[in-house]
């Protein structure tokens, strides 16, 4: 099938692609790498008369450290990331995360901001902004506000974004001190969705206690989620070390909205979501144990 007729518009900047936006209301969309979009027109699951592709708007790309912050651009292409060394020394997450996301093709085109903006329960890239309590700026017509990760992802395929707002940047903390991170994912086939994953960080204080803790769910609900719970115990957990297998226990725990559908059960994905935040813990783990 192909996409239904649509009229393409390509602003030169950003304000002028919002500014179509408002003008153009519910009948446009954004249009960034077309990874998702374009499969989603092209099977008909959504149809739009407009199109913004903010693609070649240039001041959507790049990466910025400053200080103990890096603000990653939204139009900031996946393959960008993954080859970045300020990245992969800043925000190891992030880059870790990167090359599980489809295949190298799909990274070449993907962006940043079209993941977060397209907000796949089952996507890497929510859950390591959940993980890192990343901030997002939206920009609109009428200015440009900052967005919590935890109050952007609202549900399945949904975000705290107005219709006529665009994504610019994404703000990341750095982690320091003696850290460790990870993500592990169970997927059919290389460069498919999850069907359960985590992502998880780590912070040692220097008698070895973990003195900081973020677990995310990939997989695992209508939107990314936080294991609050886990993570208040390994923090709490002084005296002697939580196993592996009972943070992944603990993680899952209590879930009540995990998804069910052909790729696998409610019941299987809670049992490969818990080994999955096991495994990545004991990586985090190992990783700031040697820090
Ligand atoms: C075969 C295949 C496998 C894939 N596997 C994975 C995977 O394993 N993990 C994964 O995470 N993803 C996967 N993807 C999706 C891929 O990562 C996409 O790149 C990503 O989901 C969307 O990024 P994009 O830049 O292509 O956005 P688009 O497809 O252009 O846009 C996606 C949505 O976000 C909106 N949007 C885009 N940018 C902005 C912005 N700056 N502000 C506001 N709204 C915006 C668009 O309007 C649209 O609704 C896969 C895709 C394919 C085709």
């Amino acid at each position: 099938m192909k996409p239904s007729a649509f009229e393409y518009h390509a602003p030169s900047g950003a304000d002028e692609a919002v500014a179509l936006l408002a003008e153009l209301g519910d009948g446009a969309k954004v249009l960034a790498g077309g990874q998702s979009l374009i499969p989603m027109l092209s099977l008909r699951l959504a149809v739009f008369d407009h199109l913004v592709d903010i693609g070649r708007i240039g001041e959507l790309a790049g990466i910025h450290v400053a200080g103990d912050v890096v603000t990653v651009g939204a139009g900031t292409t996946q393959s960008r990331i993954e080859a970045s060394p300020e990245l992969t020394a800043a925000v190891p997450l992030l880059s870790r995360a990167t090359p599980l996301i489809g295949h190298f093709q799909i990274r070449n085109r993907g962006t940043l901001g079209g993941s977060l903006a397209h907000a796949d329960p089952a996507a890497e890239y929510p859950a390591v902004a959940l993980a890192l309590a990343a901030e997002m700026e939206a920009l609109s017509p009428r200015g440009r506000r900052w967005l919590a990760a935890a109050d952007f992802f609202t549900g399945f395929w949904s975000t705290a974004l107005d219709p006529d707002e665009m994504l610019v940047n994404v703000r990341f903390p750095m982690w320091t001190g003696r850290c460790g991170f990870a993500v592990r994912e169970f997927a059919r086939r290389h460069g498919d969705f999850a069907v359960a994953g985590a992502a998880v960080a780590v912070r040692l204080a220097s008698d070895g206690r973990v003195e900081r803790c973020s677990i995310s769910l990939i997989g695992m609900g209508s939107a990314p989620i936080r294991a609050t719970g886990a993570e208040a115990a390994v923090v709490e957990g002084e005296t002697a070390p939580v196993a592996a297998g009972d943070v992944g226990a603990m993680a899952v725990a209590g879930l009540d909205d995990i998804p069910s559908d052909l790729h696998g059960s409610a019941q299987y994905r809670r049992q490969v979501g818990a080994a999955m935040v096991a495994r990545a813990w004991v990586d985090a783990m190992t990783e700031a144990t040697n820090a």
